[in-house]
């Protein structure tokens, strides 16, 4: 949607400045969430929008540049294979026995509205193809 889209531009503006982001604070406890697993590493809570039955946001608590996906770099290896097996960890947690989805949204095409790097995790329903 239109509004959906402002707010994708704006996001990459404060994500520039460097500032805390909101999963930053979700990290802190300073909003709050539904927290589904945590250890030392990631952290996933339900998206406040689902979109699906299951939509699970996955991410790692230091961001440490990973703003997005396309800034990483071969340090970031380990996180990333972390967040993935959290998915399949998480998704079984769910009860997501016959399927679910893994998308990361990266920049304005791909409609990212929040620069932390996140997995999310949805299932419960059936998905389709292609994604809009
Ligand atoms: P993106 O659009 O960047 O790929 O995904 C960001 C996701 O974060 C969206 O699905 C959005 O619904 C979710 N989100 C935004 N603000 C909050 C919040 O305050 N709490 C939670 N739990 N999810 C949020």
């Amino acid at each position: 949607s239109h509004s959906r889209l402002q707010a994708v531009a704006k996001a990459k503006e404060a994500a520039e400045s460097g500032a805390p982001t909101l999963f930053d604070k979700i990290v802190s406890r300073q909003i709050p969430s539904t927290v589904v697993y945590e250890d030392d590493k990631v952290l996933a809570f339900r998206d406040i929008s689902p979109q699906a039955p299951v939509h699970i946001i996955i991410i790692p608590k230091d961001r440490d540049g990973l703003t997005q996906l396309s800034k990483a770099e071969e340090r970031h290896t380990e996180i990333l294979g972390h967040l993935m097996v959290t998915a399949a960890v998480v998704a079984k947690q769910e009860g997501l026995v016959d399927g679910f989805r893994v998308v990361v949204n990266d920049g304005v095409q791909g409609c990212q509205s929040v620069y932390h790097l996140h997995l999310h995790l949805l299932g419960g329903r059936q998905m389709n193809w292609p994604p809009g």
